[in-house]
């Protein structure tokens, strides 16, 4: 599609760049896997889950099919089901809110800190009911959200406190607390875009809790405790040995990649300090899943425009809070009700960050950026 002269397109995220200089040690991993006969669980998951374990600071990791699942599964280990409560942020992916119900249980949303976008901790303890069986936070783009409020409010009222930290594999948040760590359990995903990306769906659970842990493995295998003997009603919850092979080989430079996406946000940061564009609040925490910056509506959608007009792609995370789903209409919920979430969701567009991407590159995304907002 490149015009001859073009520059190259800079696109969102780029896994297979980013993975370039490992495409041999990735081949003799798929190449064992392929020779060994053994395709699901087995040994190559159990190395991983210790390799995650070590690496995230937890105890107990427990590889699943994908972050949906890995969410679906943890909420079912926490006990929630019918007639429960759980009190989210309607500021995520669908899944956060999809495996609530899938759990049979029902979402109540609570708004959003306008500055970070995580779920805003008086607005969730002042949902917290007699019903409410979890509080699942989203540490959305890489940020953790705040939990010490919530953890204190949780702990004496026997709700869980659960983390999808899909987007935000070895965060730590302002208390040095890491993902998975001070709460009951975290899901991770391991689709190709996030931090840790298998080739293909992945995902885990990492909790502090062996029992948790346990009733995880269990869950995974339609909760069978030995075979033909099942306790729960589980799924097929099970994480490949090709993806476990491959993400034991990826996972030793999550450190480098981290690293990079967090000088990629400080050069941007730089870049476009003076403009009128609001910024994502600076966070020595944060592992940049995105870098989400705001502009208000028609405006956002113009800049976007330009940006792509010179081959720069950028998406919008997310166009709908998860309360206007038309999937979750039967909770009532109208425009006006969750109003920061909605306005985010007005004003967001997520810029190009992963590990490749070059100075070069954030240059010329920034030079875009001030060309389209000084044009108006
Ligand atoms: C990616 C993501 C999920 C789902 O993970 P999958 O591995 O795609 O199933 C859930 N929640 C959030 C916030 C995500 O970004």
């Amino acid at each position: 599609m490149n015009r001859p002269n073009a520059p190259p397109t800079i696109p969102l995220a780029d896994p297979a760049a980013d993975q370039a200089p490992l495409v041999e040690a990735l081949a003799a991993a798929a190449d064992r896997v392929i020779r060994s006969g053994c395709y699901i669980l087995g040994p190559e998951v159990t190395a991983f889950e210790h390799e995650l374990a070590a690496a995230c600071g937890v105890p107990h990791a427990v590889g699943v099919s994908s972050g949906t699942d890995a969410l679906l599964a943890m909420l079912a280990a926490a006990g929630v089901g019918p007639g429960d409560e759980v009190v989210t942020s309607p500021f995520s992916f669908f899944a956060t809110a999809g495996a609530i119900v899938r759990a049979g249980s029902r979402p109540v949303f609570a708004d959003v800190d306008p500055a970070t976008l995580n779920l805003d901790p008086a607005a969730a303890i002042a949902k917290l009911g007699t019903r409410t069986k979890a509080v699942l936070v989203v540490h959305i783009f890489g940020r953790l959200a705040p939990l010490g409020a919530l953890r204190a409010a949780c702990a004496g009222r026997g709700i869980a406190l659960l983390e999808d930290a899909a987007q935000a594999i070895g965060a730590t948040g302002a208390d040095g607390l890491r993902v998975g760590t001070g709460t009951r359990a975290a899901a991770l995903s391991f689709f190709p875009t996030k931090n840790l990306g298998a080739l293909g769906d992945g995902g885990a659970v990492l909790t502090e809790d062996a029992a948790f842990a346990a009733a995880i493995r269990r869950l995974r295998i339609h909760g069978a405790e030995r075979k033909n003997h099942h306790v729960d009603v589980g799924g097929n919850f099970r994480l490949d040995a090709l993806q476990a092979a491959l993400l034991r080989v990826k996972l030793p430079h999550l450190p480098a990649w981290t690293a990079a996406r967090r000088g990629a946000a400080a050069r941007y940061r730089a870049g476009l300090r003076d403009t009128n564009l609001v910024l994502p609040p600076e966070d020595p925490g944060c592992v940049w899943n995105q870098f989400v910056v705001r502009v208000s509506g028609e405006r956002r959608d113009r800049l976007a425009a330009d940006l792509a007009r010179a081959g720069i792609t950028t998406e919008v995370y997310y166009p709908t809070p998860l309360h206007l789903q038309p999937a979750l209409r039967a909770l009532g919920h109208a425009p006006g009700d969750l109003p920061a979430a909605e306005r985010a969701c007005a004003e967001v567009l997520a810029l190009p960050l992963h590990p490749s991407l070059t100075d070069t590159a954030i240059d010329r995304v920034v030079d875009c950026v001030r060309q389209s907002l000084a044009a108006r």
